[in-house]
């Protein structure tokens, strides 16, 4: 660069200590005319000090200020003095620590030094180039003594500034230990939070196991109250429903009109009370698990048969078709053919018991993907329905639909839970769904299996006319021993 460069801004000859003096006061002008901050001015001052001694002495030694623009904008100082000595390593060093850049070139003619510190963007302008040439041109000789001064004045401003931010310091530190005692303070309360959530967690845990406990003995103890009751009580029925048959043959020992009509009541009595001990018995045996599950092939053709003669002498309304399906040639199934036969009387006969006009139909069939792995028997009726809010509770024991819907019907409210026990026992499901007015549906699913490789053929229904006058049976009487 030369005098006639846009950048240019000053060259001096360097031959005296007081050149070196003037050097500084320079520097440190040219820094604070760019704006640059404080600490900035003094460590490019002091910089351009220690190398100026350092260099006084060699020949043709010479400082150039330069304004460089490309790039990063930066305030240059060129120090040029003919080949012969080197710059002292720790001058460097010092140097490099000052400012943002030296660079050092030795070449055969003329070394070259150059010490860049950037100034703040905007702060370059053709204006301030102009003024900053003049003031750098104007700019006193200095001597010894103010050079002195002016060190003392920066080592001062520099001590101020250390304090600041010593000061800085301690009140950020202060906010740090404050915080950090905040942050402390919170994580206590949240553990113990954390800790009192968490032994109230158990004692709820504890209190609902100790609930638990004594429901599931609770329950127990009314099952054991059930199977001795019915147990008890099946013996003396038995005699009174027995010793009654046997008076009312016919035999030597006529009775009159009036005693056959009393003695049939009783025989009538007796015969229900059997059948609800009976009920009961199986009730508290399926709960109790008492009742042992027996899978065999059963011929589902032969077991829908012998349950359409048992219910065609249910007693039901005039008119109304039970639907059975033929199964003629169907493959054995392995399940409890006992346990089967009692699900399907109990829904078949409620279906029929609530239907007073229409059908009631029951059909047989694969469900399930990909090979049907259930076998689904639905039992469905056109009778009166069950209202919706009734439907779940109808599985409850002893529960019957309240109300009109029940006159003229028999029952105890155990045949639908007990089916689902069953059902349950097999491993399968009971699912009912139902339309008040319209009829109801029960799905009974049990697990699939074949026992034979025969093919299955689709199933087709024949429907069962019940003979008239045919006497009732009810849904326990089947061939599997009540007696525990
Ligand atoms: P039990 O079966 O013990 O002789 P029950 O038939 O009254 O007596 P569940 O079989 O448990 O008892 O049925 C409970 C109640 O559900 C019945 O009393 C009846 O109100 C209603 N219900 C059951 N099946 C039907 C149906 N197919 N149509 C209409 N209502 C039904
Ligand atoms: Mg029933």
């Amino acid at each position: 660069m030369t005098p006639d460069d846009p950048g240019h801004l000053l060259t001096v000859p360097i031959t005296s200590a007081q050149d070196v003096f003037s050097l500084r006061r320079s520097g440190q002008e040219a820094a604070e005319l760019l704006r640059m901050e404080r600490r900035d001015q003094v460590r490019l001052a002091t910089a351009l000090s220690e190398l100026g001694r350092d260099r006084l002495g060699a020949a043709g030694l010479t400082a150039t200020f330069e304004l460089h623009e490309e790039g990063e904008p930066a305030l240059a100082v060129t120090f040029r003095w003919d080949a012969g000595t080197e710059p002292a390593p720790e001058a460097l060093e010092l140097a490099t620590r000052l400012v943002h850049r030296v660079r050092h070139t030795a070449a055969a003619s003329r070394n070259r030094l150059v010490l860049e510190q950037p100034v703040p963007a905007g702060s370059v302008s053709a204006v301030r180039r102009r003024s900053l040439r003049e003031a750098l041109r104007r700019t006193a000789p200095a001597t010894m003594a103010e050079d002195l001064r002016a060190q003392t004045r920066d080592l001062i401003a520099t001590l101020e500034e250390t304090r600041a931010q010593s000061e800085e310091l301690r009140r950020l530190n202060e906010e740090l230990e404050e915080t950090n005692r905040g942050v402390m303070a919170l994580y206590t309360e949240l553990s113990q939070e954390l800790e009192t959530t968490n032994s109230g967690v158990v004692a709820l845990h504890t209190e609902l196991e100790d609930k638990s406990r004594r429901l599931r003995e609770a329950s127990a103890a009314k099952t054991r109250f059930w199977t001795h009751v019915s147990h008890e009580l099946r013996t003396p029925v038995n005699s009174v429903v027995g010793l009654s048959r046997l008076v009312l043959e016919p035999g030597p020992n006529r009775l009159d009109e009036e005693q056959h009509r009393q003695l049939s009541m009783i025989a009538a009595s007796g015969q229900t009370l059997l059948s609800l001990v009976n009920d009961l018995l199986d009730v508290a045996k399926a709960e109790s698990g008492q009742l042992e599950v027996r899978p065999e092939a059963v011929d589902l053709h032969a077991l829908i048969g012998e349950l359409g003669g048992v219910l065609a002498g249910t007693p039901r309304a005039s008119g109304v078709v039970l639907s059975m399906p033929d199964l003629h040639g169907f493959p054995p199934v392995v399940t409890d053919e006992v346990l089967l036969a009692r699900i399907l009387r109990n829904l078949l006969s409620n279906s029929l018991k609530f239907t007073e006009r229409g059908e009631v139909v029951l059909a047989v069939g694969e469900v399930g993907e990909p090979h049907g792995s259930w076998l689904a028997f639905t039992v469905t009726d056109s009778g009166i329905g069950i209202p919706e809010a009734e439907q779940q509770r109808v599985f409850e024991e002893f529960y019957q639909v309240p109300g009109r819907h029940q006159r003229g019907r028999p029952g105890t409210g155990l045949g639908l839970p007990y089916a689902r026990t069953l059902a349950e026992l097999l491993g399968g499901s009971l699912v009912l769904t139902s339309v008040e007015g319209q009829g109801t549906r029960v799905e009974l699913r049990l697990p699939y299996t074949a026992a034979g490789p025969e093919p299955r053929p689709a199933p087709h229904f024949a429907a069962v006319r019940p003979p008239p006058g045919a006497p009732g049976a009810h849904p326990s009487d089947d061939g599997r021993e009540n007696s525990s």
